[in-house]
């Protein structure tokens, strides 16, 4: 009974030792990672950074064949709409009603209708003024018609 107990006891130190011995390789590896990156940045070498939302995960499969996984779709995926969302960020009418949205307009001037052509539109919702008024003019006109 007592032999048992003290061969845990053993075992678990040696899992503590292990877990420690690992932790010392990790560091030492990290370390030597450093030094690595430092010689080679003193030696001239250059980082190149690689825009968001693009990998450097090769896509070739076997002999250079066009492998379609998953995974590859998604990451496909993902990029487009980073850059659609990027798109979207540098579009002078978002850009526009973000402004007013801050500065706490109601109104600002962003894209053209494409039902009357005017430029003025709601800071909250991005519908056209001239647009929503008549039709809440219509609106109110169906109602009080149905009613009467
Ligand atoms: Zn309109």
């Amino acid at each position: 009974m007592n032999e048992i107990l003290q061969q845990r006891i053993k075992s678990i130190h040696m899992g503590k030792d292990l877990t420690y011995i690992k932790k010392v390789a990790e560091r030492s590896l990290r370390e030597q990672l450093e030094i690595d990156m430092a010689e080679f940045l003193a030696c001239g070498g250059t980082v190149k950074e690689i825009p968001k939302g693009q990998s450097s995960v090769s896509t070739k499969g076997w002999n250079g064949s066009e492998k379609s996984k998953a995974q590859q779709t998604m990451r496909q995926v993902m990029s487009n709409s980073i850059s659609e969302a990027n798109a979207r960020r540098e579009n002078p009418n978002v850009i526009a009603r973000n402004k007013a949205l801050m500065n706490g307009e109601k109104r600002f001037s962003g894209a053209t209708c494409s039902k009357c052509g005017g430029v003025s539109r709601y800071t909250s919702t991005n519908s056209c003024v001239a647009c929503d008024k008549a039709s809440s003019a219509l609106n109110h006109k169906k109602r009080m018609g149905v009613n009467a």
